[in-house]
């Protein structure tokens, strides 16, 4: 018998060459292989006849290869094969196909799938998949060619999956393989999602899930199939997700049980924080300093996620948050992820406490190594209130005298992975093993016997995140939502325009610098690139410089500026010395000037869209009406057209948030998977949207237990098996 955590190169048949290309799928154990789901199916039960084909379909046709030639025509290339069923044939061609000349012999049993389409009056398919069943019979005493092929090929409703290694470990392999660790699993391990969430949600059980999403049954709706809706499907998701949403649940709990930090909230600490608000707060963001004042009061750790669009107002909410801390004698750190945001918070930070008494530093990587040694003493000593920084904040070396409060500013350029690192470095939890603090002291004996108070954490985000995404990523944190912008800002207005009418743009931008505004022209990358003609921001300055701006004064900032330079152009286009600040997307994040008043961007379709947002938001931040120019250059794809009309459409952040999840997917939304996404393995974010919730839903209710519904052992056991998986997924240390 197979187990499911068997290593994948012990399965008869794999050996360590072989696992190694599986690996590159992510199939390492048994489970894994059992999990590496069919991306489609192919219905051979009732494959089709030749003489029945349409133009238009797509067709899964099983037939006999006659014969085949590769002709060279003066533009490529073209492979053509003649399949027959008895009398009736039908035409294939591949073009660019030089590989296939010896691939087919007559006589050969074929699969073939593909668009039937007519040409000059006969029918023919273009560029089909195929797979070869069964090799022509030497004998010559030809049985009928079905009988020939395998029972996993053909009369049934056939699983295809990705082949691996460049092809070399095809989908008939897999089929082989998976067909047969199936009939060698035991096949009656207990479940791990309890019996009630199962019968509520009328899954399958696991065993008998596989089967079906491996080999359905011949009734089976290849519709569902397709679409990964079948009763065996949703099972194998809805368990992927019930196991995410348990463990981020989980986590949730035991970090409400923690020691933290109670702070005071008296007359003297509101009494400070009045002092310092240069402005009325906006309703929005008072309601969301009292959820946050009411979870710094409590005895546990704060775990919060603040989200707000940009220029919403999210900083000086946590400034406030930060006087709480102060005033109760503790550090609170800053961290942002960037140096321009860091040294703009560090700015704009000591303008609203330093005139207050509060001691501000700034510690970031790029500093001196003599200036950093002399910032982090002040911060082991105790003597800085508000520590500003990059990462670097969470580098070994920084030790913080009495730290009660970690803001984390603009969180979706952090990871999970990274957050975890940083509330470790709060904690109790040692480099090695940078997960424990997450993952509960209960797994961590020196912790439990001197509880360490944990500081509060308050994670800030503008990109507005799609529920269903914020319950994956953000499920251990609680949300506060500032839906209002503060008073007095006018719409932004968004334009398209082609950049064969840049004249007019720019006549525009000068009439807004005549009337004492600033403007943002953005570009996609720093240098010129012959290759795609992309105007580059370098170039571009001096073009602005010499010929269309030359009595402006016009800035230059990118990436590859060195920092301390970066600062200074940033400063003085936040003083108003600079009317035109050229730039690639540095300032996308954060970024705050309210008397900047247009936004163009060039190239506007190479950007993505939660990126044009995030850069339009650098606008509409004060009285005076903002105007976003996106300049398209040459041919704009489809998905272009569809991100610059929501940008032209819209400025809401969520529905923004939401098309851009669509259209990219998760893993690009964030930027990478570095960016700490979970991996699913049959999940799929847009896809399962619904099921998110309804998992998430679920696994409150098993934490709820135990009670009439769900037995303490059936707890106990999805715990367990939730250990096992996040450790394997997130290769993280303790969960429960
Ligand atoms: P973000 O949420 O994008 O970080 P900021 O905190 O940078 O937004 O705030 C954007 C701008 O709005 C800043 O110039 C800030 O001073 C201003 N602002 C924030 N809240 C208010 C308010 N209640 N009234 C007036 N201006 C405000
Ligand atoms: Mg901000």
């Amino acid at each position: 018998m197979l187990e499911s955590n068997t290593p994948i190169q012990f399965v008869k048949g794999i050996g360590p060459r072989l696992a190694e290309v599986l690996s590159t799928k992510g199939i390492h154990t048994v489970h894994d292989l059992l999990h590496y789901l069919p991306f489609r199916y192919e219905d051979r039960l009732n494959p089709r006849g030749i003489a029945e084909l349409r133009p238009g379909e797509m067709a899964t046709v099983i037939a006999e290869v006659r014969t085949s030639i590769l002709l060279r025509t003066r533009r490529m290339p073209i492979f053509e094969m003649t399949a027959g069923q008895g009398r009736a044939s039908l035409k294939c061609i591949w073009f660019n196909a030089t590989y296939l000349r010896d691939k087919f012999k007559p006589g050969q049993m074929l699969a073939l799938y593909g668009k039937v389409e007519e040409n000059r009056g006969q029918l023919q398919l273009v560029q089909p998949q195929f797979e070869i069943l069964g090799e022509a019979d030497q004998a010559g005493s030809n049985p009928p060619a079905e009988q020939r092929a395998s029972s996993l090929e053909v009369g049934r409703i056939v699983p295809i999956y990705e082949s691996a290694g460049q092809g070399r470990v095809t989908s008939r392999w897999f089929r082989r393989v998976i067909h047969w660790a199936l009939q060698n699993v035991p096949p009656e391990t207990p479940d791990p999602i309890p019996v009630a969430v199962r019968a509520r949600m009328k899954l399958p059980g696991p065993h008998e899930a596989l089967w079906n999403v491996h080999w359905p049954e011949p009734g089976e709706s290849l519709q569902d199939l397709q679409s990964s809706r079948t009763p065996a499907h949703l099972r194998l998701i809805f368990e992927e997700l019930f196991f995410l949403e348990l463990g981020l649940e989980l986590q949730r709990r035991q970090q409400k049980a923690q020691t933290g930090i109670a702070f005071a909230l008296n007359d003297g600490v509101r009494a400070a924080i009045r002092k310092i608000l240069p402005f009325h707060p906006t309703a929005a963001q008072k309601r969301v300093l009292k959820e946050i004042a009411s979870d710094m009061e409590k005895p546990f750790p704060m775990r919060r996620l603040l989200q707000g669009d940009v220029g919403s107002g999210k900083t000086i909410v946590a400034l406030e948050a930060a006087i709480i801390a102060i005033e109760n004698g503790y550090q609170v750190a800053l961290m942002a992820p960037t140096e321009i945001l860091a040294q703009q918070h560090y700015f704009s930070s000591r303008q609203v406490l330093e005139a207050a008494g509060y001691r501000v530093v700034l510690l970031t990587g790029s500093m001196e190594e003599e200036r950093k040694r002399q910032v982090r003493r002040h911060i082991a000593q105790g003597n800085a209130q508000l520590i500003i920084g990059t990462h670097a904040l969470i580098e070994k070396k920084v030790e913080f005298a009495k730290l009660g409060l970690v803001v984390v500013d603009e969180q979706h350029r952090f990871g999970v992975l990274q957050r975890f690192r940083l509330m470790t470095k709060t904690g109790g939890a040692t480099e090695a093993n940078p997960s424990s603090y997450s993952f509960a002291n209960a797994g961590n004996p020196s912790a439990a016997a001197v509880p360490p108070s944990e500081p509060d954490v308050l994670v800030m985000t503008a990109t507005p995140i799609p529920r269903t995404l914020a319950l994956t990523l953000y499920g251990d944190l609680d949300v506060s939502v500032i839906d209002e912008l503060p008073p007095g800002r006018t719409p932004i207005v968004t334009r398209r325009v082609s950049d064969d009418r840049c004249q007019e743009v720019w006549e525009f931008v000068r009439k807004q610098v005549a009337a004492g505004h600033q403007a943002y022209v953005v570009y996609p990358v720093i240098e010129e690139n012959e290759e795609n003609e992309i105007k580059a921001a370098i170039k571009m300055y001096h073009e602005m410089t010499k010929r269309i701006f030359p009595d402006l004064r016009i800035g230059l900032l990118h990436g590859r500026l060195d920092p301390e330079l970066k600062e200074q152009v940033m400063r003085m286009f936040q003083k108003g010395g600079l009317d035109v600040l050229v730039a690639t997307t540095v300032i996308e994040v954060g970024v705050d000037v309210p008397n900047a008043t247009v936004m163009v961007i060039e190239h506007a379709e190479r950007f993505g869209l939660s990126q044009l947002h995030q850069l339009r938001g650098r606008i509409g931040r004060g009285a005076a009406r903002s105007h976003c120019i996106l300049v398209t250059g040459g041919k704009v794809s489809e998905d272009g057209q569809q991100r610059l009309d929501a940008m032209v459409r819209t400025t809401d952040g969520f529905k923004i948030a939401e098309l851009d999840l669509e259209l990219r997917g998760p893993g690009e939304f964030f930027g990478t998977r570095q960016a700490g996404m979970p991996s699913f393995q049959v999940a799929n974010l847009i896809r399962d949207r619904q099921l998110i919730e309804v998992a998430r839903r679920e696994a409150t209710a098993v934490l709820d237990g135990p009670n009439s519904e769900i037995s303490k052992d059936e707890i106990d056991r999805a715990v367990r098996h939730l250990r096992a998986r996040w450790r394997k997924t997130y290769g993280l240390a303790e969960v429960g």
